[in-house]
């Protein structure tokens, strides 16, 4: 048993003949900024994505909160959670994709009170005070009313963030939150970011802002080939990396 918010070990992951996840292992503890980096295709995407039940795993076994997410191959045997249970985790982890995906024809209170008083049931007026608060920690207070195609790039993906937030998460995935964005509009987002790690919340980050990894990570996992290859405190994994393949992707993004 382990009390790691997020405690991965042995992952696999393959589509159809191809290995993805080769065994990942990986401990996040709460309150704890993990980034995540490594060069295209190295299973990035699809790690956070088994975390949050996106996607199966064929082996090996993901924790959150001490609890077993999705499938385990377990000797041999294949453990199927219940939907509902599914469910149940899945609105306990909250996702940011590059692309934010705002419903268009929401407003942006509308956007963020959807899934709580809907999946979640919380009643209207306490779903929309929160929201409300929540649109002021992302800086967005003043645009509630607004539809998604009047905001900026920088202001969806704070939306977004907003909108992840409003179903109470342990835990925040955030899957390159500012690779679609303008650059100018990367440090609003990026400074949201920084905040909610300020206030405690455990994160898992996919990014190539090295500087947010620098400033903001409490920790940063590269990744090679579907596995871990190495892992440490900004300072060691960014300044002076020990695996060559870490090395060899730094000096291509620093
Ligand atoms: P990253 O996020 O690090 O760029 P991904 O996790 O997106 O990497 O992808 C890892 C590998 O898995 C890539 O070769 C990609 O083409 C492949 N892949 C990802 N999703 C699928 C899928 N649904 N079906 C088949 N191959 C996939
Ligand atoms: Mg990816």
């Amino acid at each position: 048993m382990t009390t790691a918010m997020v405690h991965a070990a042995g992952v696999r992951k393959r589509f159809g003949h191809l290995e993805v996840l080769n065994g990942i292992d990986l401990d996040v503890a709460a309150g704890e900024v993990v980034v995540v980096l490594g060069p295209s295709g190295s299973g990035k995407s699809t790690f956070l994505r088994c975390i949050n039940h996106l996607e199966t795993i064929d082996g090996g076994s993901i924790h959150v909160d001490g609890e077993l997410i999705g499938f385990r191959a377990d000797g041999g045997r294949v453990r199927h959670l219940r939907k509902r249970e599914i469910t149940r985790q899945r609105r306990e982890i909250g996702m940011v994709f590059q692309q934010f995906n705002l419903f268009p024809h929401l407003t942006v209170l509308q956007n963020i009170v959807e899934a709580p008083t809907g999946v979640r049931r919380e009643p209207s007026a306490r779903a929309r005070e929160h929201a409300l608060e929540l649109l002021r920690r992302v800086g967005l207070e003043d645009r509630a009313g607004a539809y998604p195609r009047q905001l900026s790039g920088g202001q969806q993906q704070r939306v977004a963030i907003a909108r992840a937030l409003a179903m109470r998460p342990k835990l925040m995935l955030f899957d390159e939150p500012t690779s679609a964005l303008d650059p100018e509009l990367v440090g609003e987002v990026l400074a949201t970011m920084k905040s909610l790690a300020d206030d405690g919340l455990t994160m898992i980050v996919v990014t190539h802002e090295i500087g947010f990894a620098r400033e903001v990570a409490d920790r940063v996992v590269f990744m090679d080939g579907g596995l871990v290859v190495e892992s440490g405190p900004p300072s060691q994994v960014l300044e002076n990396p020990a695996n060559p393949r870490t090395k060899a992707f730094l000096s291509k993004v620093l």
